[in-house]
């Protein structure tokens, strides 16, 4: 069975393709969105999801979020004792939902679709095929976010051309594309964005803003547990704003109060400076298309931070008409995911149509540029594939050595927009032995491939001998081996997953602990109590005697909660 999987920054979420439609699995909560969330457990097991989330704040030493942000990279998150890479990590999370869909399905997942932003570089690309593997998932295809999005809207089912602008706001990137449909080819125009713009911006935004509202010491940062607090109360706020006119954010620590009323202007006024950012990708990615706004069919707005009003006005600002959003913006990439599982699986009703898609940065090699008979300047970024050129694709272009002596040609690989190859972001090299006469019979080929997975490869080759090296890109620091995935696979696998049955109470422990912290006085004694009173029914593993207690203690917390938000000094 193939599944598709949205691994985003903030929730990540799992689909299939059945009976002709998308349908969305809940994981053993009955959430459809599983936070991207990992937390060690107090016997050393890990935790997905919501507990893991509930525990950033109770035991921000043993939890993690947010780490899609470091794919790519070789930063090591330590939890407890252990350090763990960010495509482990996102392996727990996409192990969960392999469970989760196991458990729905009936029968084993092997096979995944996963939708990276289409900003992602090669090295993110990699990573997270990688968290694949680490997860027991073949991944069969990395699917472009934005794309993934136009599928759910069934873009690719239009009769008459259509172009569409996906304005993806997720967690932590923002990604616009520009769509193609034609005769059943849906092309990639283009693409940009920000990999550092998402709603925890506007959230951080917000707490600046808190701070500085209520005159608060910056020693306050210094406290994760506070940080993580206030982070979440933001959290709250900024999602009624969604929905209500105003509301109140407040806070307590060691019998200082804080609060701050806010109203969706005030919101809007504050994030001014993160609104305008969404405009240049915007604009790029038109300029690159070559399309006026006005020419656009339709507007489809992706990721959760799409529902904020002022966002949806932004959008209906900058292209003169309402967006389309009749599909839930958080879940509209993981029912595309699975509609191209079902592509992929040869589903008859989506047979005939074709993807492409789009090189997100431009690909070249340093060269030299010559000045005068015996001057060069060095250093200068040739790309060979372009941005947006629509993959797969592949390109060849000639060089020549600067001097007839030379008798070994230095190909360096970078990425990116910059006139100078040392600004963009290097990939690899790959070293060429050159025979006499290299100048004058023919020069050396260099030949970039990029598939549609968004992954390179480059190949050199000497005319005069036919001699070809294939381009080994060296170790990128932050990419694992095939032998270091397989070391990881055993390790991870190895360790003790939190019981999938157990999720819910769980879940119900890990969230009374964290409002145990956030309340004082008689609520929290109250609390204390009835956690422990609730621990000794889950205990008794006998289900009569705990899903009376879970229910009963699910239902205090909702008061608690409710409660500690309005009248947080008791
Ligand atoms: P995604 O990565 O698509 O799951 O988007 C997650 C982002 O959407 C997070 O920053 C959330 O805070 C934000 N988000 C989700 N629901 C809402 C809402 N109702 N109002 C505002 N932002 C939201």
């Amino acid at each position: 069975m193939i599944v598709g999987i949205d691994l985003g920054t903030t929730n990540s979420l799992i689909a299939v393709w059945e009976n002709g439609a998308a349908r969305l699995i809940p994981n053993s909560l009955g959430d459809v969105l599983t936070p991207s969330c990992v937390s060690i457990d107090d016997d050393g097991s890990i935790l997905v999801g919501r507990a893991a989330r509930e525990r950033l704040q109770t035991h921000p030493q043993l939890s993690a979020a947010a780490f899609k942000r470091h794919m790519g990279s070789d930063k090591q998150i330590t939890l407890g004792k252990r350090g763990f890479r960010p495509e482990e990590l996102s392996a727990l999370i996409l192990r969960s939902l392999k469970d989760d869909a196991e458990a729905a399905l009936g029968q084993p997942v092997t096979e995944a679709i996963i939708t990276v932003p289409a900003y992602f570089s090669d090295a993110q690309r990699k990573a997270t095929r990688a968290a694949g593997q680490l997860a027991g998932l073949k991944v069969e295809r990395l699917l472009n976010e934005p794309t993934a999005a136009a599928l759910a809207y069934g873009i690719h089912l239009r009769d008459s051309e259509s172009k569409f602008l996906i304005f993806d706001l997720g967690g932590g990137t923002f990604d616009v594309s520009v769509l193609d449909l034609f005769d059943n080819v849906m092309e990639v125009r283009a693409s940009a964005g920000d990999n550092y713009l998402g709603g925890e911006d506007f959230v951080a935004c917000l707490v600046e803003r808190f701070f500085e509202h209520n005159k608060m010491s910056t020693l306050y940062k210094n406290d994760a547990g506070f940080m993580q607090r206030l982070g979440a109360q933001v959290e709250a706020a900024k999602r009624a704003l969604s929905d209500a006119a105003s509301t109140t954010i407040r806070i307590s620590d060691n019998g200082a109060d804080f609060a701050m009323e806010l109203d969706e202007a005030g919101f809007e006024k504050y994030c001014a400076p993160l609104l305008a950012r969404l405009r240049d990708p915007v604009e790029r990615a038109l300029r690159d298309a070559q399309l006026p706004s006005t020419e656009l069919d339709n507007v489809v707005l992706a990721g959760g931070a799409t529902r904020m009003p002022m966002v949806r006005r932004m959008v209906a600002r900058m292209f003169g008409r309402f967006p389309a959003c009749d599909i839930n913006p958080d879940e509209v990439v993981a029912l595309g995911a699975a509609v191209q599982a079902g592509l992929k699986a040869k589903d008859a009703a989506l047979d005939e149509v074709v993807m492409t898609d789009v090189a997100p940065y431009s690909l070249g090699i340093d060269t030299s540029m010559r000045l005068s008979q015996d001057s060069y300047s060095h250093g200068h970024f040739d790309p060979i594939i372009e941005r947006n050129s629509v993959v797969p694709v592949s390109r060849v272009k000639r060089y020549f050595p600067l001097h007839d002596s030379q008798r070994q040609l230095e190909i360096n690989v970078f990425q990116g927009e910059a006139r100078m190859a040392a600004d963009n972001i290097k990939l690899g090299q790959l070293q060429i032995a050159l025979p006499a006469g290299v100048r004058d019979e023919g020069g050396v080929d260099v030949r970039f491939t990029y598939d549609v997975n968004g992954l390179l490869q480059a190949e050199a080759t000497v005319l005069k001998t036919g001699d070809t090296v294939s381009l080994l890109i060296e170790g990128n620091p932050g990419l694992l081996s095939e032998d270091d995935i397989a070391r990881r696979f055993a390790a991870l696998s190895a360790l003790k997953i939190h019981p999938r049955e157990q999720m819910e109470n769980r879940t119900l422990l890990a969230r009374g602990e964290r409002l145990y912290q956030q309340l004082r006085g008689s609520a929290r004694e109250h609390l204390g109590v009835q956690i422990v009173r609730f621990e000794q029914a889950l205990e008794t593993q006998d289900k009569h005697q705990f899903a009376p207690a879970s229910k009963a203690f699910a239902q205090l917390l909702d008061e608690l909660e409710h409660q500690s938000f309005l009248q947080p000094n008791d």
